[in-house]
């Protein structure tokens, strides 16, 4: 019989507590757990690429996840990221190009009107900027109701974000990714919106929703080649959106995935003009 020696115990982070909202102390405890992992493996040049691999490790969080990358995605052909639920499956309304506050097409002489983007996307987005649905709430909140309050009370086209996050986990198309979103008053341009149902200044955000948005955000930063994550009011700083209870998750998932926080990447992209007759969505 071989001699078969012992099996090294590896030092692994804690994966993110599923099931149930996060408490501060779990989540807390979650950050402190990858933290040790970072500084138990940094004394040797072996420990120090222990160290690399198991960051690298924490940082997928989720390893079975392959980007998809799509180096010269267009317009014409946006694959959406996998398991998300198309609008035809929340009901959604098409764009009404009458609504008020973007009206028609944009063109020079209507800046802030509909405007469908042409040329490499990838070129287009850099930052991703995270929302709560409030006044819609976490349980029961749906992509349809946010639409509903878009197009009638703040008078846009359509839902203004491009995902949808419910409390459950399950991730929804929002706004057509060709289409230059409305989220970020004075940022629209390139940046990227994503809302979590709920109002994270009164209640959290279930561990559903974050492990959802760490897999929609590992997906885009590879397909779109994003660098930044932000909340929404690091760019506006007069709203509290996405709320006191989920800030603390951008910062975290912000390390986890490789990407820089805050506005830093927010560039106006030089966007083509809008392309005649551009009625995609
Ligand atoms: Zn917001």
């Amino acid at each position: 019989m071989r001699n078969v020696p012992p099996r090294r115990t590896r030092q692994r982070p804690t994966a993110m507590p599923v099931g149930k909202p996060l408490s501060r102390r779990e989540m807390l405890a979650w950050l402190v757990s990858l933290s040790a992992v970072a500084a138990g493996g940094a004394c040797s040049i072996g420990g120090l690429l222990a160290f690399l691999a198991r960051r690298a490790e924490s940082a997928a969080l989720i390893p079975t996840i392959t980007p998809q990358l799509t180096p010269n995605l267009t317009p014409t052909v946006p694959p959406l990221p996998p398991d998300v639920i198309p609008r035809s499956a929340w009901n959604a309304l098409p764009p009404d190009h009458t609504a008020a506050e973007e009206f028609g097409f944009a063109s020079a002489e209507n800046p802030t009107g509909w405007f469908v983007y042409s040329g490499d996307l990838a070129a287009i987005y850099t930052t991703a900027v995270i929302h709560h649905s409030f006044p819609i709430l976490r349980d029961g909140g749906t992509m349809r109701a946010l639409q509903d309050i878009h197009r009638n009370t703040r008078q846009w086209a359509d839902i203004g974000y491009h995902f949808g996050i419910d409390g459950a986990g399950k991730v929804y198309e929002g706004r057509d990714i060709r289409v230059r979103g409305a989220s970020v008053a004075g940022y629209n341009t390139g940046s990227l919106g994503i809302v979590l149902m709920g109002n994270f200044e009164q209640e959290a955000p279930s561990s559903a929703q974050v492990v959802a948005l760490q897999r929609l955000l590992y997906w885009l930063k590879g397909a779109y080649r994003l660098t930044h994550l932000a909340g929404h009011y690091e760019f506006n700083p007069t709203t509290v959106c996405p709320g006191r209870n989920m800030r603390p998750y951008i910062g975290i998932l912000t390390e986890s995935l490789g990407l820089q926080r805050g506005t830093g990447g927010y560039v106006p992209p030089k966007v083509q003009s809008q392309p005649v007759g551009a009625t995609c969505c």
